[in-house]
C-alpha cells in the first residue's frame, strides 16, 4: 500500500484524475501510480504541507561520477542551501515545531518538495533530476536519473554516504564538486539536511 501522497480539494478532483492520480476507494486517499510521473502532480502532494526549509536563494551542487547501474559518466545533482537558512526544528509536540536561522550551509536529503519556481529552475539546469518514486522511501522524492540508461539513482549512493560522489571525504573529491547559484526562493520539505557541507570551501562556484 501506498502512503498517502496526494491531498487534492473537492473542486479539482476532475483536473487531478486527467492528470493521472488516482483514487484508492478502500482507503479513502489520493495516491500517484507507482510508474506514474509524479511531477504533473506535485501541487497536491501532502509533502508540501510539511515544508521544513526556506532559504532565499540555493546552490545546484553538480559532479560527474560514474552511474551505479551502467558505468556511464553521468551529472548527479544535489541541493545545497547557504548559511543563513530556516529549518524547521520538531519537538515532542508538533504544535511546538520552530523554526531556526541556521548559520551553516546544509545538503538536503530525500527531498519530497521543492516550491514550484525552484521546479522551473531545475527543469531547466538539471532535467535528469527530478521527482520520482523512490523504493528506499516508499513515497515521492526528488532524485538523479541516468541520462544514459534512464535508472534512478537513490540518494543513499550518491548524497547521503559519506564518501559518496556528492558527500566529498576530501578537497581533492570536493573539488570536482561545482556549485552553481540559482537565485530563486526555496521552499522544500526534506527527509534530513547535513549539519554543515565537508569542504563546502573547497568547490568550486560556477557562474555559467
Ligand atoms: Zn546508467
Amino acid at each position: 500500500m501506498y502512503p498517502i501522497d496526494l491531498t487534492v480539494p473537492e473542486s479539482e478532483h476532475a483536473m487531478a484524475l486527467q492528470l493521472g492520480a488516482r483514487w484508492n476507494e478502500k482507503y479513502a486517499v489520493w495516491y500517484v501510480p507507482r510508474t506514474f510521473n509524479a511531477e504533473p502532480l506535485s501541487r497536491w502532494l501532502t509533502a508540501r504541507q510539511h515544508v521544513n526549509v526556506r532559504a532565499r536563494t540555493l546552490w545546484l551542487g553538480r559532479v560527474y561520477a560514474p552511474c551505479p547501474i551502467c558505468e556511464t559518466s553521468i551529472p548527479l545533482h544535489g541541493l545545497v542551501v547557504p548559511a543563513g537558512h530556516s529549518a524547521l526544528f520538531a519537538a515532542d509536540d508538533p504544535a511546538e515545531d520552530f523554526w531556526q536561522v541556521v548559520e551553516e550551509p546544509a545538503q538536503l536529503y530525500d527531498v519530497a518538495y521543492v516550491s514550484a519556481a525552484l521546479q522551473a529552475v531545475l527543469r531547466v539546469h538539471a532535467p535528469t533530476f527530478r521527482l520520482g518514486y523512490s523504493e528506499l522511501l516508499e513515497g515521492f522524492g526528488w532524485m538523479n536519473y541516468c541520462r544514459h540508461c534512464r535508472e534512478r539513482i537513490e540518494d543513499q549512493g550518491c548524497a547521503l554516504d559519506f564518501g559518496s560522489p556528492l558527500n566529498p571525504l576530501d578537497e581533492h573529491m570536493a573539488a570536482k564538486i561545482t556549485l552553481k547559484e540559482l537565485r530563486v526562493e526555496l521552499e522544500a520539505t526534506c527527509g534530513s539536511q547535513s549539519c554543515g557541507v565537508q569542504f563546502f570551501d573547497q568547490m568550486p562556484r560556477s557562474c555559467a
